[in-house]
């Protein structure tokens, strides 16, 4: 049963940050981009939430993937993806900044599970862990090596995940909005419709979109890795065939582009975020 969107969204308080930074050649990303090294930002968001209190849409790096990194296997996916994340850039330094401590952190929307979003999970010790059941089991039942080669370090887990966590599919399903049907429904995961998550599959298996409005009455779109630059989904510009090995699933990767270069053709006015972009960030809060 899908129920209708009633127009739930309340305004929340929004902030993006960035978590430390991974460096690779741009083309990884773009095909028409240059052999040149690149920096990555990995941004989190923090959602203040009038009714549900703070939140966090991933985490970016932290000093446990250093940690993890010190060893084999994490030593080859450092080694591969370089990156840099100072103890004030962490997702948890930045909150203790804002005043916050990382024990009031509520819940974390984990959009899927490359280290370079799930590095600081460990940090927030109270928090519900809000995923898809379908990019949890894609991991869970891998060999480790595959999870290394699908930038996965299930070390960076927080022990016992499954029982602190809540599967996005047992949410109730809502008929998106007429302005953003292009990906059909989302779920709503706070059960009062200010924030919904939507799938985005392709990139990897499970992978997490959510939807909400922020304080000044922006509507928000947090896309995780559905592509890596605002350019990508403004001109549909795919990534390089190398990146295609390292995709859960190509053909769904460029479904999702596609819908969401749909979704900015025909409502502009849609902040949406890549989890790895500074033009689509600064553009939000220059706005
Ligand atoms: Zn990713």
């Amino acid at each position: 049963m899908v129920a209708r969107f009633s127009g739930g969204f309340m305004s929340i308080e929004f902030d993006w940050r960035a978590a430390g930074r991974c460096f690779h050649p741009e083309v990884i990303t773009l095909s028409s981009g240059s052999f040149k090294s690149c920096a990555f930002p990995s941004y989190f968001g923090i959602i203040r939430h009038p009714k549900h209190g703070v939140m966090l849409y991933d985490t970016g790096y932290s000093e446990h993937f250093a940690q993890e990194s010190a060893t084999f296997p994490g030593k080859l996916y450092a080694w591969v993806t370089p990156h840099e994340c100072s103890p004030d850039q962490t997702a948890q330094a930045q909150l203790l900044a804002q005043g916050t401590s990382p024990r009031d952190v509520r819940m974390i929307f984990i959009s899927h599970f490359h280290a370079d979003h799930v590095s600081g999970l460990k940090s927030f010790p109270n928090a519900e862990l809000i995923c898809f059941k379908s990019a949890f089991e894609d991991i869970a039942g891998r060999s480790p090596l595959r999870n290394l080669l699908q930038g996965v370090l299930p070390g960076l887990l927080p022990e016992g995940f499954p029982e602190r966590a809540r599967w996005v599919e047992s949410s109730r399903k809502v008929l998106l909005p007429p302005h953003l049907a292009t990906f059909g429904h989302g779920f709503d995961v706070l059960g009062d419709q200010s924030v919904l998550a939507v799938e985005l599959p392709g990139h990897a298996r499970g992978q997490m979109g959510l939807l909400f409005e922020d304080r000044s009455g922006r509507e928000i779109f947090l896309i995780g890795d559905a592509c890596w630059s605002s350019r990508a989904y403004e001109q549909y510009c795919l990534p390089s065939s190398i990146t295609r090995l390292v995709l859960s699933n190509w053909k769904e990767y460029r479904d999702t582009l596609s819908r969401l270069h749909q979704l900015h053709r025909v409502y502009p006015k849609l902040t949406i975020l890549p989890s790895h972009c500074s033009q689509a960030a600064s553009r939000y809060f220059n706005a």
